[in-house]
């Protein structure tokens, strides 16, 4: 099996705005009496033109209108040739890498990853003849030193979790343009409305929808997105290993993507908001947001994002500390994942970072007593206030 070509994504520039997308995906007139939301179709299988050689309609190849709606509505946002929705965002980071590598082929990732990613290249991808090899972001050289004659692909994550650093993609991509290595990058911690990678040189996206494109912490859901060729690998996999998104799912995913852009905007105004709190406050030790003119990408954040985020990492000083404050706070719930209207915060040594030993974690910059928070939609006000009466008891 070949690989597929890559190709340019399309040039944006007949594309409405991000919040007219976002509601309509490619506005267009409407017959009478047509319902203004388009109804779920919940129906795994259509029936056939007898004698018909058209594709079948199957709810696991992808094809269901509402899985299709979803679909173009995604690719536009990002600025795609296409795009598909699979099972959960892991679903889409393994398919999306296996539609670009075969055995035998490289893959050079950032060291700052998702640790269910990193698992699936450690455990998965040498099982199946995939060599995988880190570089560390910090050290940008690195990228041209692990290439290969073999390497077919760069995967690297932006914004990072927890300590939201920013890549250079522009950076990577220029070195994966001139050695012809398909660059994918997995931008779930800013939305396209915050990051659209496609635009700076990104050959796929790959994005865990469970997080800010559906917002509702209510469905697991993943997306990738990128040139007509790329996207037809991806369904062909999913067509073989099988991780379909189900209708209801989908439906009730194009519903949260319709306020994806005006979510964004409260949840960049209270990342923010949250952050210069923290950063003023005498209790805490430091504070990772790269909308803080301190953050390390400060300078690449503001050249690349569009804005910074509901993710903010706050140092506290220690685990003691971090648990008193996380038993008092009443608008942040304690649980893990991000990105929902309602606001949450959890402990990278007890969730994400739990593999590694408390050195290492130090070794990381998220010392015991880090806790990541992801603002919601909420009131400003009411976030710092919670926040500000559980760490004055500290
Ligand atoms: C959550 C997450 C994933 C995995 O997504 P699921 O929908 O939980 O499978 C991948 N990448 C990043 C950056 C994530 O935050």
């Amino acid at each position: 099996m070949k690989p597929p070509p890559l190709g340019d994504p399309p040039p944006p520039a007949s594309r409405p705005g991000l919040s007219t997308v976002s509601v309509h995906g490619r506005p267009t007139t409407k017959p009478d009496w047509s319902p203004v939301v388009a109804p779920v179709v919940q129906s795994s299988t259509f029936v056939n033109p007898v004698g018909g050689e058209e594709e079948v309609l199957y709810t696991r190849y992808g094809n269901n209108p509402t899985q299709l709606d979803l679909a173009r509505k995604y690719a536009l946002l990002e600025g795609a040739e296409d795009a598909v929705f699979l099972g959960s965002g892991m679903a889409a980071t393994a398919l999306a890498h296996l539609a670009i590598l075969r055995p035998g082929d490289h893959l050079i990732a950032s060291k700052w990853i998702y640790g269910g990613t990193q698992k699936l290249f450690d455990e998965e991808f040498a099982r199946l003849g995939i060599a995988v090899s880190y570089a560390d972001p910090a050290q940008p050289r690195q990228w041209r030193r692990l290439l290969r004659k073999t390497t077919r692909g760069i995967f690297i994550e932006t914004p990072t979790n927890p300590v939201m650093r920013v890549l250079d993609l522009g950076l990577v991509a220029k070195l994966a343009k001139e050695t012809g290595v398909a660059l994918i990058v997995d931008a779930t911690f800013a939305s396209p409305i915050n990051l659209r990678p496609l635009e700076h040189g990104a050959d796929v996206v790959i994005t865990s929808a469970t997080k800010y494109l559906n917002g509702h912490s209510d469905v697991i859901a993943g997306a990738v997105a990128g040139s007509a060729s790329v996207v037809e690998e991806v369904i062909r996999l999913l067509r073989l290993y099988g991780p379909a998104l189900d209708p209801h799912a989908a439906w009730l995913l194009n519903r949260g993507l319709k306020t994806l852009a005006i979510r964004m905007e409260r949840h960049n105004t209270n990342g923010m908001t949250v952050a210069r709190w923290a950063d003023a406050h005498p209790r805490v030790q430091a504070v990772h947001y790269p909308g803080l003119p301190g953050h390390p990408d400060h300078a690449i954040a503001k050249d690349l994002l569009d804005d910074f985020g509901g993710m903010v990492g706050i140092q506290l000083d220690g685990p003691e500390a971090a648990e008193k404050v996380l038993r008092r706070l009443k608008v942040f719930m304690h649980a893990p994942s991000l990105a929902g209207v309602e606001s949450l915060v959890s402990e990278p040594r007890l969730t994400s970072h739990r593999h590694l030993t408390a050195a290492e974690r130090a070794d990381q910059g998220i010392p015991d007593g880090f806790i990541r928070v992801s603002c919601g939609i909420e009131d400003p006000d009411d976030l710092v206030a919670d926040l500000d009466q559980a760490l004055n008891a500290l």
